[in-house]
């Protein structure tokens, strides 16, 4: 897996869980301000309010002292307004002499309206109360200091300033036990000037928060409280959606959207789990690539979702198959995979095997054909995905698609693999700087032995790897398409080689050159080549066609009508390897060749020899007979040649007469 891709998937996890969180904590935060600015402001009213009231009250007082002339006496007279509840709250009074000496004081624990009625009588008509404070009452003494030095703004500054509702919920709180006393007080003294007399009456109020205040404050906490819950309902809500958007991602993520299983990043996922037991060496593990072949061509038989229906059981089947601690997916198309706990390579062969049964009984009654790829996991620390590829290119190594086989990737195969890739990395270069050079074999004739013809076989000196036979290339540019450059180049080679031997007066011989399967998919091959034959200026007979039965394979309509161009062109055309394929006979009958090159086959295999001397003879009567004429390759012996003397073959092409050999050599051999 790729960084990126390890990252979004790391994203996707993570996605919306933490803004979730922040979001909890961020209207908490918000709630918390709230309820503050709350609490403060209404803090604040208290205070004011009580503020004007002790106002009024000492306003009141000042009336009554100027009215009365009472002031100079040592009572004071106060009419308060009932109604105020501030009366409670006076703490004490003073006289002070004209230096703002205390001369004397007197203050009560605290005055409540029983106090009132101690001394007076309320009248409840008209709410207001007339209190007289008698001059020796007992009560607070206050020291000089305390007495006169607050001033009222002052100490509201000093209130609110100092207002910290901490702790008042500290108050509150059950543990510090819950009483009428005031939770939190403050004094503040009124001087007022006694205008008959020298001296001043001083005042003292207390502003207090009791508990009555703080029915308000669990108003507003079970309010914010309330509308807090709603906002995590909402928020719950959203969480939940969102989770549950997670497992739909998830599920695009790491489902299969054909047969709603699980896919390539689960296997891989699951894959990675498993690879912890192999660590620690409870497991040993083989992945396995399960292929249903000619997947396209049975959508094209049967249709997308019979397929699909077919892709779905198959699944299933597979993913009964596997364990727990195991892990199944289907990958693409006809593609499976799964990661197979084993014991030895036989057991899990035969696990496979029995797999394989149940999967092609699906097919009922059309048969379906599957092959697997498996690979050992040796690396415990390695990345399943590169194991897959190798159960992968196992598998794509089976030949025949037909072979319900099973291969495991071996050593060899990764060789094979590492030399693919050198190949193909290497192969257009190898062509620009001409590492390709052709290699003639003369084909000798019977009566007389001389060349009479040769065959153009390609050599790759390469650079490092040195001298590379066709085998080791051919198969893998017939894979890659590279073949059709390579073709041309030696259509190239041959002509440019009978231009020079042409000009130079030699009696030049026909040299035929290999035409791939892959050349007659192009309609204008005969033109093609007509036209490379045409830019050397040779005679069209100086050149062989050699093609092999497995064109056969594709369009045979395309194919003899390429065939009969070629030939009103004048290029002889020849059948490579006749014998070697299975309809050998059929192809004979359909395609008018010129020339058929009997397979090396028929005269190799010890025992066979009488049963295959006589077909040789059918044959060759038969090609005779159809105007043919023929070649025998691979010719090693002596016995060999003059069997086939005898029968009166064209010519021979083997290494008992010469094998193929650079250019300069073939000059040397045919024209001397
Ligand atoms: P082919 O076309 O059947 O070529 C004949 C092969 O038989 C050649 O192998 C040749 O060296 C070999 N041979 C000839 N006489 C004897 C003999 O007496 N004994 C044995 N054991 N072998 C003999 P080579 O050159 O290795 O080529 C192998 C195959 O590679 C060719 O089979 C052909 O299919 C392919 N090939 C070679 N050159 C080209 C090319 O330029 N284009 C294409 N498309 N294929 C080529
Ligand atoms: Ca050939
Ligand atoms: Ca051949």
């Amino acid at each position: 897996m790729t960084d990126r891709r390890k990252k979004q998937l790391q994203r996707i996890k993570k996605a919306h869980i933490w803004p979730s969180l922040v979001g909890i904590i961020i209207k908490i935060a918000v709630m918390t301000f709230i309820m503050h600015i709350l609490l403060l402001a209404y803090f604040e009213n208290i205070v004011n309010m009580r503020l004007a009231d002790a106002n009024n009250n000492v306003k009141n007082a000042v009336e009554i002292m100027e009215a009365t002339g009472n002031a100079d006496s040592m009572s004071l007279l106060f009419r308060y307004r009932y109604l105020t509840g501030m009366i409670p709250e006076i703490e004490g009074m003073c006289r002070l002499d004209k230096d703002d000496n205390v001369t004397e004081s007197f203050g009560t624990e605290r005055f409540d309206l029983a106090s009132f009625a101690r001394f007076n009588t309320i009248e409840d008509d008209d709410k207001t109360a007339e209190v007289y404070i008698a001059q020796n009452q007992d009560g607070i003494s206050f020291s000089e200091n305390e007495g006169f030095t607050i001033d009222v703004s002052e100490t509201i500054e000093k209130y609110l300033v100092s207002f910290n509702p901490s702790t008042l919920i500290d108050v509150i709180s059950p543990s510090a036990g819950w009483n009428k006393e005031a939770i939190f007080s403050t004094d503040l003294w009124y001087v007022i000037d006694n205008k008959q007399t020298e001296g001043k009456t001083a005042v003292m109020y207390r502003f207090s928060l009791t508990r009555e205040d703080f029915g308000y404050v669990i108003f507003v906490y079970v309010l914010l409280g309330l509308v807090f819950l709603v906002l995590l309902v909402f928020h719950s809500i959203s969480v939940f959606k969102v989770v549950a958007a997670k497992r739909n991602i998830y599920k695009i993520l790491f489902f299969d959207m054909e047969t709603g299983g699980f896919n390539a990043p689960h296997f891989y996922k699951k894959a990675r789990k498993l690879y912890r037991r192999i660590k620690r060496g409870i497991s040993q593990y083989a992945i396995v690539n399960i292929r249903l072949e000619k997947y396209r061509s049975l959508i094209a038989c049967y249709g997308k979702s019979a397929i699909e229906t077919l892709t779905d059981m198959l699944y299933n089947i597979i993913s009964q198959n596997a364990g727990s601690k195991e892990a199944f997916a289907h990958m693409e198309s006809g593609d499976f995979a799964m990661m197979l706990e084993y014991t030895s390579e036989q057991e899990l062969s035969e696990r496979l095997k029995q797999l394989m049964q149940q999967l092609e009984s699906v097919g009922n009654g059309s048969r379906l054909y599957f092959n697997m790829g498996v690979s050992r996991v040796t690396d415990a620390k390695g990345d399943p995905e590169e194991v897959y590829n190798q159960a992968y290119i196992a598998r794509a190594s089976i030949n025949d698609e037909n072979a319900d086989s099973i291969n495991w990737f071996s050593e060899k195969l990764r060789e094979q693999q590492i030399w693919e890739r050198k190949v193909e990395n290497d192969m257009q270069g190898a062509l620009e700087r001409h590492e390709f050079q052709m290699y003639l074999q003369p084909k000798y004739t019977t009566n007389g032995e001389k060349v009479g013809g040769a065959e153009a076989l390609v050599r790759w000196i390469h650079p490092t790897e040195g001298f590379v036979p066709p085998g080791r290339f051919i198969p893998i540019f017939e894979k890659n398409g590279f073949i059709l450059q390579l073709d041309d180049y030696m259509i190239n080679e041959v002509a440019k080689y009978q231009a020079k031997w042409i000009s130079e007066g030699k009696k030049v011989v026909p040299i035929s050159v290999n035409v791939s399967r892959a050349h007659f998919l192009n309609d204008n091959l005969a033109e093609h080549i007509r036209n490379i034959i045409d830019s050397y200026c040779v005679p069209h007979e100086c050149i062989e066609l050699e093609l092999t039965e497995s064109a056969f394979f594709d369009d045979k309509n395309a194919l003899i009508a390429t065939v009969k161009k070629m030939q009103e062109f004048g290029f002889v055309v020849s059948m490579d390897d006749f014998g070697a394929g299975y309809s050998s006979l059929n192809s004979l009958k359909e395609l008018p060749l010129d020339v058929i090159k009997l397979d090396a086959e028929f005269f190799r295999g010890e025992g066979n020899d009488e049963r295959g001397k006589l077909i040789v003879t059918e044959t060759i009567d038969l090609a005779k007979r159809l105007g043919m004429h023929i070649v025998a390759e691979g010719i090693e012996t002596r016995d060999q040649v003059d069997f086939l003397k005898e029968r009166e073959c064209d010519l021979i092409q083997g290494y008992y007469f010469a094998k193929p050999m650079p250019t300069d050599e073939f000059e040397k051999c045919a024209f001397s």
